[in-house]
């Protein structure tokens, strides 16, 4: 996902001008006499600490003390009389006569008094010095201890707004006041997004319906002199990367009116009431900016279907952000001139009552990208690569079936930078394709070490999966056969699939064979099968399912699907089918399977020479093309489509 760029003309998030008072010297005056009359404090304890032995023996002992002043009931000041400072044993005193020169703890004043007595008898003092008792209060020490609670209340709460309100630095991550307020990306004239109609490529339909908003905008009577209204929300929707972004960028960098991006997560936070009051800014300011866009990409983050029963997860936060949504698409008139534009992978999780006419009004449904499509998105981003002369669009568009628009352009930047790698001038067909190969089955290792044993499993499990789908009249054609070990996977093959937009009960069928060839030909061979046909059963399991469960192609289960395309299911407890049925369901996924097992089975038994022969060529060159499946097994004779008996 592209994520917006901050931006130098996002609504100046300076605090609101009361939030400070307008002069602060006052707090520099309080810091002063504090910091003075710490100053002046420090200077009373600038006496030395002494102990009670050497004060007694050497002090007391020797008549030397003026005063002694018992502090706060703790600390003992001593003061020496002036005429003796002079001598050697106080040259470390303090001299100011006006401070103790000594101090000591004391303990309590009990032992205190009772040592003084004590000392008195030992060294026969015949008058003890004056005691003086008195209590100090240290203000600053007694005002901290007050205030540092609500010091660190306080700077906890700044420190939380700063987190969450987005730190962007200044006053603006610390005010508060800013906590509610969009963080909407906004290109305008000073800020044009720098993508156009040109950079989206294939999705010419999705265009034009698109580009109507711009005109909408940028000449509205045109449409409104025959009493048309001019649409308030246009949704685009479709899987991963087809280019919905790109769309929305391309119609911020053509509409010439401010475009306002924002992405449904950045509405929430974890404090309730702040999604509803960022939707209300975004909408205030996109208004006092009218004509205007307003982008929302994820909306599914905020627009989920209210009230579903996600397990005891409290909702009300998003529920009142999206309530907050609906209100201000009713709210302005449709010559507000304000356009809200939002993306979503899922559209069957919206609310419905954000879906209807009024609201969103156009629904723009984006494909994977069909062979001419395709085609066009490799012109997009070929354009900036420097491409060797052998380069051919049709047969990079024809080698990425099912492939979006996001894919096309990492294949390109893939290829790019492994001929970079390889120290090329240009980018040669041959990267493109390592680069294809790495992105459908990861990165080869060809240092990963197997066992002799393992690699021959590998091969005749990989020879099974192509001799399978050679002979069968459905299965995808064949490209590459490999048993060098990418990603995750120690063999694997290359399909080009048709582009189908339904399939048979027959097609179905022989897929399922193809993807059982490889345990299949481990039993054939071996007499016993492996752990290496996970994936392969995950996805017949899979597949299987649909079949019964989605397609109605089961005789037993009938026309009936259990597919959900609202999404409650998926959220509900309860399945919506019986015990029974469920029963049904898992017998029959199994029954499918097992004749697919057994099908694959027989043909293989069938070719075992063939099967025999590829195995040892791939245990011999590790990586086997179309011609020599061609050598082995002889032109792939496929089902003619067109020429299927209508009933
Ligand atoms: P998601 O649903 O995951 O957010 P998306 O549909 O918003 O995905 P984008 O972010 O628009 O996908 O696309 C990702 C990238 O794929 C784009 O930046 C662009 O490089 C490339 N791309 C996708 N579709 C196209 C297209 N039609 N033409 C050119 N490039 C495309």
């Amino acid at each position: 996902m592209n994520q917006p760029s901050n931006n130098k003309n996002e609504p100046n998030p300076s605090p609101p001008k009361d939030f400070l008072p307008k002069n602060i010297y006052w707090i520099y005056l309080i810091f002063g006499v504090i910091l003075f009359s710490q100053v002046f404090a420090l200077q009373q304890f600038s006496a030395k600490e002494i102990t009670w032995n050497k004060f007694e023996q050497e002090i007391l002992a020797t008549d030397d003390v003026r005063l002694l002043e018992v502090v706060n009931k703790e600390e003992l000041r001593i003061y020496i009389k002036e005429d003796r400072l002079e001598q050697e044993k106080f040259a470390d005193a303090n001299k100011n006569q006006f401070n103790a020169q000594y101090y000591l703890e004391i303990g309590s004043v009990e032992v205190f008094e009772q040592k003084l007595e004590k000392a008195k008898e030992t060294h026969n003092i015949s008058q003890l010095p004056d005691v003086k008792y008195k209590t100090e209060t240290n203000w600053f020490k007694d005002i901290l201890g007050w205030m540092l609670p609500f010091i660190l209340l306080i700077a906890l709460w700044f420190f939380i707004m700063n987190r969450v309100g987005g730190n962007r630095g200044g006053m603006g991550g610390l005010n508060p006041y800013d906590f509610g307020k969009s963080k909407a990306t906004v290109f305008d004239k000073n800020n044009r997004s720098q993508t156009t109609f040109a950079d989206v490529a294939g999705l010419e339909e999705a265009k034009v319906e698109v580009m109507e908003i711009v005109k909408f905008l940028k000449n509205p009577t045109y449409f409104t002199r025959l009493g048309a209204k001019i649409p308030k929300g246009v949704i685009l929707v479709g899987p991963p990367g087809t280019g919905k972004t790109l769309m929305a960028k391309a119609v911020a960098g053509e509409a010439q009116v401010p475009f306002f991006h924002m992405s449904g997560s950045e509405f929430v936070e974890m404090f309730v009431g702040v999604g509803a009051s960022r939707v209300r800014d975004l909408f205030k300011k996109a208004k006092e900016k009218s004509p205007s866009i307003i982008f929302i990409d994820e909306i599914d983050a905020i627009g989920r279907a209210r009230g579903a029963a996600l397990s005891m997860r409290s909702n009300d936060e998003r529920e009142s952000t999206l309530n907050q949504l609906l209100a201000e698409m009713d709210g302005f008139g449709t010559n507000t001139g304000v356009i809200v534009l939002a993306a979503t992978n899922r559209a069957d999780v919206l609310d419905k009552a954000l879906l209807r006419p009024g609201r969103f009004d156009r629904h723009i449904y984006l494909e994977l990208p069909s062979m001419l499509a395709r085609k066009a998105i490799f012109k997009v981003h070929l354009k900036p690569l420097t491409l060797a002369e052998d380069i051919d669009v049709d047969a990079l568009a024809g080698q990425t079936p099912g492939f979006s628009g996001a894919d096309i352009a990492n294949i390109c930047n893939e290829a790019a930078l492994i001929a970079a790698r390889g120290g090329k001038v240009a980018v040669e067909m041959e990267d493109f394709f390592s680069a294809t190969d790495r992105i459908i089955a990861g990165l080869e290792k060809k240092s990963k070490i197997i066992s002799p044993q393992e690699k021959q499993i590998v091969a005749y499990h990989e020879a099974g999966h192509a001799t399978t789908s050679w002979f069968l009249e459905h299965a995808d054609s064949l490209l590459k056969v490999s048993i060098v070990p990418r990603g995750k996977s120690l063999g694997s093959a290359w399909y080009l699939p048709e582009e189908h937009q339904i399939y048979t009960k027959a097609q179905f069928e022989d897929r399922l064979c193809a993807a059982l060839g490889g345990r299949a030909a481990e039993e054939v061979v071996f007499g016993e099968i492996s752990s290496g046909a996970l994936d392969d059963l995950e996805k017949v399991t899979k597949q299987a399912y649909t079949m019964v469960a989605y397609y109605g192609l089961d005789d037993k289960l009938g026309n009936i699907s259990y597919y959900d395309s609202t999404g409650q299911y998926e959220q509900s407890i309860h399945r919506p089918y019986s015990e029974a049925t469920a029963k049904l369901i898992d017998e029959e996924v199994r029954k499918t399977v097992t004749a697919a097992y057994e099908r694959t089975k027989k043909l293989l038994l069938k070719h075992r020479s063939e099967l025999n022969e590829l195995a040892e060529l791939l245990l011999e060159k590790e990586v086997v093309v179309k011609e020599d499946l061609e050598g082995i097994f002889g032109k792939r004779i496929k089902a003619d489509r067109s020429t299927r008996k209508v009933a």
